[in-house]
Protein backbone atom coordinates (compact mmCIF):
# COMPACT_ATOMS: atom_id res chain seq x y z
CA UNK A 1 0.00 0.00 0.00
CA UNK A 2 2.38 2.95 -1.56
CA UNK A 3 0.47 6.10 -1.31
CA UNK A 4 2.20 9.23 -3.08
CA UNK A 5 3.11 11.68 -0.94
CA UNK A 6 1.99 15.32 -1.71
CA UNK A 7 5.22 17.18 -0.82
CA UNK A 8 3.44 20.86 -1.00
CA UNK A 9 0.41 19.51 1.20
CA UNK A 10 2.74 18.32 3.48
CA UNK A 11 4.68 21.34 3.98
CA UNK A 12 1.44 23.41 4.35
CA UNK A 13 0.37 21.29 7.01
CA UNK A 14 3.47 21.25 8.86
CA UNK A 15 3.01 24.64 8.56
CA UNK A 16 -0.21 24.78 9.66
CA UNK A 17 1.06 22.79 13.17
CA UNK A 18 3.97 24.90 13.59
CA UNK A 19 6.46 22.84 13.24
CA UNK A 20 9.32 24.48 11.09
CA UNK A 21 12.18 21.90 12.17
CA UNK A 22 9.94 18.94 10.86
CA UNK A 23 9.06 20.78 7.90
CA UNK A 24 12.76 21.71 6.94
CA UNK A 25 13.79 18.31 8.20
CA UNK A 26 11.39 15.27 7.05
CA UNK A 27 12.78 15.37 3.30
CA UNK A 28 16.33 14.60 4.02
CA UNK A 29 15.84 11.78 7.33
CA UNK A 30 12.67 10.10 5.35
CA UNK A 31 15.58 9.36 2.62
CA UNK A 32 18.32 8.14 5.21
CA UNK A 33 15.40 6.29 7.13
CA UNK A 34 14.14 5.09 3.34
CA UNK A 35 18.14 3.75 2.57
CA UNK A 36 18.94 2.74 6.16
CA UNK A 37 15.39 0.92 6.43
CA UNK A 38 14.69 2.73 9.60
CA UNK A 39 11.59 1.52 11.81
CA UNK A 40 8.59 4.09 11.11
CA UNK A 41 8.55 5.10 14.92
CA UNK A 42 12.17 5.86 14.76
CA UNK A 43 11.58 8.21 11.84
CA UNK A 44 9.02 9.87 13.96
CA UNK A 45 11.02 9.80 17.02
CA UNK A 46 13.97 11.61 15.87
CA UNK A 47 11.76 14.49 13.51
CA UNK A 48 9.87 14.90 17.44
CA UNK A 49 12.69 15.62 19.12
CA UNK A 50 14.73 17.98 17.02
CA UNK A 51 11.27 19.93 16.88
CA UNK A 52 11.22 19.98 20.61
CA UNK A 53 15.12 21.22 21.04
CA UNK A 54 14.76 23.72 18.02
CA UNK A 55 11.08 24.81 20.05
CA UNK A 56 13.06 25.46 23.80
CA UNK A 57 16.15 27.32 21.12
CA UNK A 58 13.21 29.60 19.98
CA UNK A 59 12.00 30.00 22.31
CA UNK A 60 15.23 31.21 24.98
CA UNK A 61 16.44 33.71 21.87
CA UNK A 62 12.67 35.22 22.08
CA UNK A 63 12.51 35.37 25.58
CA UNK A 64 16.04 37.16 25.78
CA UNK A 65 15.09 39.75 22.81
CA UNK A 66 12.13 40.27 25.06
CA UNK A 67 14.34 41.13 28.27
CA UNK A 68 16.43 43.90 26.62
CA UNK A 69 19.59 43.03 29.14
CA UNK A 70 22.38 44.93 29.18
CA UNK A 71 25.22 42.67 27.27
CA UNK A 72 27.61 40.40 28.41
CA UNK A 73 27.11 40.19 32.02
CA UNK A 74 27.40 37.16 33.36
CA UNK A 75 27.02 35.26 36.52
CA UNK A 76 30.45 33.54 35.34
CA UNK A 77 32.25 37.30 34.55
CA UNK A 78 31.39 38.71 37.87
CA UNK A 79 33.67 38.45 40.54
CA UNK A 80 32.33 37.58 43.58
CA UNK A 81 35.56 37.52 45.75
CA UNK A 82 35.25 41.71 44.61
CA UNK A 83 32.27 41.84 47.01
CA UNK A 84 32.52 39.64 50.20
CA UNK A 85 29.50 40.49 51.63
CA UNK A 86 27.40 38.34 49.25
CA UNK A 87 27.22 35.21 49.33
CA UNK A 88 27.48 33.52 45.95
CA UNK A 89 25.82 30.30 47.37
CA UNK A 90 22.65 32.68 48.30
CA UNK A 91 23.03 34.37 44.43
CA UNK A 92 23.43 30.75 42.87
CA UNK A 93 21.06 29.80 44.84
CA UNK A 94 18.57 32.89 43.65
CA UNK A 95 19.80 31.94 39.66
CA UNK A 96 17.94 28.73 39.17
CA UNK A 97 14.47 30.45 40.63
CA UNK A 98 11.99 27.86 41.57
CA UNK A 99 10.60 29.14 44.64
CA UNK A 100 11.05 32.42 45.09
CA UNK A 101 9.35 33.39 42.13
CA UNK A 102 6.43 31.16 42.32
CA UNK A 103 6.13 33.15 45.36
CA UNK A 104 6.22 36.60 43.87
CA UNK A 105 9.05 36.77 46.29
CA UNK A 106 11.44 40.11 45.74
CA UNK A 107 15.34 40.68 45.84
CA UNK A 108 16.56 44.14 46.55
CA UNK A 109 20.31 44.63 45.39
CA UNK A 110 21.87 48.23 47.21
CA UNK A 111 25.18 49.62 46.94
CA UNK A 112 27.04 52.82 45.83
CA UNK A 113 27.49 53.58 41.86
CA UNK A 114 29.72 51.19 40.50
CA UNK A 115 29.36 48.04 43.36
CA UNK A 116 28.14 45.98 40.46
CA UNK A 117 24.52 46.12 40.87
CA UNK A 118 23.20 46.27 37.48
CA UNK A 119 25.82 43.37 36.42
CA UNK A 120 24.18 41.10 38.95
CA UNK A 121 20.76 41.56 38.02
CA UNK A 122 21.59 41.28 34.69
CA UNK A 123 23.84 37.97 35.20
CA UNK A 124 20.83 36.55 37.47
CA UNK A 125 18.09 37.81 34.84
CA UNK A 126 19.92 36.02 31.97
CA UNK A 127 19.98 32.43 34.36
CA UNK A 128 16.67 32.51 34.79
CA UNK A 129 16.04 32.76 31.10
CA UNK A 130 17.96 30.06 30.51
CA UNK A 131 16.03 28.11 32.85
CA UNK A 132 13.08 28.96 31.13
CA UNK A 133 11.58 31.91 32.84
CA UNK A 134 10.37 35.09 31.41
CA UNK A 135 12.52 38.80 32.11
CA UNK A 136 12.33 42.29 31.75
CA UNK A 137 15.09 44.40 32.31
CA UNK A 138 14.15 47.96 32.44
CA UNK A 139 15.63 51.69 34.03
CA UNK A 140 13.10 52.39 36.73
CA UNK A 141 12.79 55.98 35.25
CA UNK A 142 11.68 54.17 31.91
CA UNK A 143 8.99 52.42 33.20
CA UNK A 144 7.66 55.12 34.91
CA UNK A 145 7.31 57.19 32.12
CA UNK A 146 5.52 54.10 30.35
CA UNK A 147 3.51 53.56 32.78
CA UNK A 148 2.75 57.22 33.52
CA UNK A 149 1.59 57.78 29.27
CA UNK A 150 -0.41 54.75 30.18
CA UNK A 151 -2.42 56.55 33.15
CA UNK A 152 -2.93 59.31 30.66
CA UNK A 153 -4.83 56.82 28.51
CA UNK A 154 -6.26 55.42 31.27
CA UNK A 155 -5.14 52.21 30.52
CA UNK A 156 -2.64 51.59 33.53
CA UNK A 157 -4.47 48.87 34.64
CA UNK A 158 -4.09 47.02 31.12
CA UNK A 159 -0.14 48.49 31.23
CA UNK A 160 0.56 46.69 34.31
CA UNK A 161 -1.36 43.59 33.88
CA UNK A 162 0.54 42.96 30.71
CA UNK A 163 3.88 43.00 32.82
CA UNK A 164 2.18 39.63 34.62
CA UNK A 165 3.38 38.09 32.17
CA UNK A 166 7.40 38.26 33.19
CA UNK A 167 8.37 36.27 36.41
CA UNK A 168 10.61 39.03 36.98
CA UNK A 169 11.02 42.65 36.48
CA UNK A 170 14.15 44.29 36.92
CA UNK A 171 13.46 47.58 38.02
CA UNK A 172 17.33 49.69 37.71
CA UNK A 173 17.93 52.30 39.37
CA UNK A 174 14.54 52.64 41.45
CA UNK A 175 15.78 55.36 43.37
CA UNK A 176 16.69 57.64 40.80
CA UNK A 177 12.92 58.55 40.15
CA UNK A 178 12.19 62.20 39.57
CA UNK A 179 9.86 64.03 41.52
CA UNK A 180 7.53 64.79 39.39
CA UNK A 181 7.30 61.17 38.45
CA UNK A 182 6.71 60.18 41.66
CA UNK A 183 3.41 62.21 41.71
CA UNK A 184 1.36 59.78 39.99
CA UNK A 185 2.14 56.99 42.33
CA UNK A 186 2.19 54.91 39.05
CA UNK A 187 5.22 52.83 40.68
CA UNK A 188 3.24 51.93 43.71
CA UNK A 189 0.55 50.64 41.64
CA UNK A 190 2.48 47.84 40.44
CA UNK A 191 4.32 47.13 43.57
CA UNK A 192 1.10 46.64 44.88
CA UNK A 193 -0.29 45.03 42.02
CA UNK A 194 2.66 42.41 41.97
CA UNK A 195 2.67 41.89 45.80
CA UNK A 196 3.04 38.34 46.41
CA UNK A 197 2.03 37.21 42.76
CA UNK A 198 5.01 38.35 40.57
CA UNK A 199 8.78 38.84 41.36
CA UNK A 200 10.88 42.22 41.18
CA UNK A 201 14.19 42.66 41.82
CA UNK A 202 14.88 46.25 42.51
CA UNK A 203 19.00 47.86 42.18
CA UNK A 204 19.36 51.44 43.86
CA UNK A 205 22.28 53.27 45.21
CA UNK A 206 20.00 54.25 48.30
CA UNK A 207 18.59 52.55 51.42
CA UNK A 208 15.08 52.76 52.13
CA UNK A 209 14.85 55.74 54.61
CA UNK A 210 16.30 57.51 51.38
CA UNK A 211 13.32 56.61 49.30
CA UNK A 212 10.61 59.64 50.07
CA UNK A 213 11.39 61.12 46.95
CA UNK A 214 9.89 57.71 44.81
CA UNK A 215 6.56 58.02 45.95
CA UNK A 216 4.14 61.13 46.93
CA UNK A 217 3.69 61.01 50.48
CA UNK A 218 5.52 59.23 53.59
CA UNK A 219 2.77 56.49 53.95
CA UNK A 220 2.69 55.60 50.74
CA UNK A 221 6.50 55.22 51.03
CA UNK A 222 6.01 53.11 54.26
CA UNK A 223 3.40 51.03 52.53
CA UNK A 224 5.44 50.73 49.38
CA UNK A 225 8.42 49.27 51.49
CA UNK A 226 6.63 47.36 53.35
CA UNK A 227 5.48 45.45 50.41
CA UNK A 228 8.94 45.69 48.91
CA UNK A 229 10.63 43.84 52.01
CA UNK A 230 7.93 41.56 52.79
CA UNK A 231 9.73 37.93 51.79
CA UNK A 232 12.65 39.71 50.15
CA UNK A 233 16.08 38.68 49.72
CA UNK A 234 18.30 42.17 50.04
CA UNK A 235 22.13 42.40 49.51
CA UNK A 236 24.21 45.28 50.56
CA UNK A 237 26.68 45.48 48.28
CA UNK A 238 28.93 47.95 49.69
CA UNK A 239 31.84 47.94 48.16
CA UNK A 240 33.99 50.61 46.01
CA UNK A 241 33.02 51.38 42.59
CA UNK A 242 34.23 48.39 40.55
CA UNK A 243 35.38 50.38 37.91
CA UNK A 244 37.69 52.48 40.16
CA UNK A 245 39.42 49.62 41.94
CA UNK A 246 39.87 47.78 38.59
CA UNK A 247 41.35 51.45 37.47
CA UNK A 248 43.54 51.30 40.67
CA UNK A 249 44.70 48.11 40.31
CA UNK A 250 45.99 48.46 36.31
CA UNK A 251 47.51 52.22 37.47
CA UNK A 252 49.71 49.90 40.31
CA UNK A 253 50.60 47.43 38.10
CA UNK A 254 51.80 49.71 35.63
CA UNK A 255 53.41 51.66 38.45
CA UNK A 256 55.36 48.56 39.53
CA UNK A 257 56.65 47.43 36.12
CA UNK A 258 57.87 50.66 35.28
CA UNK A 259 60.10 50.78 38.16
CA UNK A 260 61.09 46.45 38.21
CA UNK A 261 64.98 47.70 39.87
CA UNK A 262 63.46 48.90 42.62
CA UNK A 263 61.59 45.77 43.31
CA UNK A 264 64.61 43.34 42.40
CA UNK A 265 67.20 44.82 44.33
CA UNK A 266 68.21 42.01 47.10
CA UNK A 267 69.68 45.26 48.79
CA UNK A 268 66.33 46.04 49.32
CA UNK A 269 64.60 42.81 50.23
CA UNK A 270 66.90 43.01 53.67
P1 LIG B 1 26.15 49.62 39.57
O1 LIG B 1 24.95 49.18 38.82
O2 LIG B 1 26.19 49.13 40.99
O3 LIG B 1 26.37 51.09 39.51
P2 LIG B 1 27.54 48.11 37.54
O4 LIG B 1 26.94 46.76 37.72
O5 LIG B 1 27.09 48.90 36.38
O6 LIG B 1 27.44 48.97 38.89
O7 LIG B 1 29.12 47.92 37.49
C1 LIG B 1 29.99 48.87 36.88
C2 LIG B 1 30.99 48.13 35.96
O8 LIG B 1 31.84 47.31 36.74
C3 LIG B 1 30.29 47.21 34.99
O9 LIG B 1 31.03 47.19 33.79
C4 LIG B 1 30.36 45.86 35.66
O10 LIG B 1 30.37 44.80 34.72
C5 LIG B 1 31.65 45.93 36.43
N1 LIG B 1 31.59 45.21 37.71
C6 LIG B 1 31.09 45.67 38.86
N2 LIG B 1 31.22 44.77 39.85
C7 LIG B 1 31.80 43.69 39.29
C8 LIG B 1 32.23 42.41 39.79
N3 LIG B 1 32.07 42.07 41.09
N4 LIG B 1 32.81 41.55 38.93
C9 LIG B 1 32.98 41.89 37.63
N5 LIG B 1 32.63 43.08 37.09
C10 LIG B 1 32.04 43.98 37.90
MG1 LIG C 1 23.61 50.34 37.74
Amino acid sequence: MNHPIDDAALNLMLSELRLPTIKSLWPQFTAQADREGWPAARLLAALTEHEIADRARRRFQRHLREAHLPGGKTLDSFDFNAVPMLSKAHVMALSAGDRWLDEGANVILIGPPGAGKSHLATALGLALIERGYRVLFTRTTDLTQRLQLARQELALEAAIAKLDKYHLLILDDFAYVTKDQAETSVLFELITARYEQRSLLLTANQPFGKWQSIFPDPAMTLAAVDRLVHRATIFELNVDSYRRRTALEHQRQRRAAAQPAASTDPAAAQ
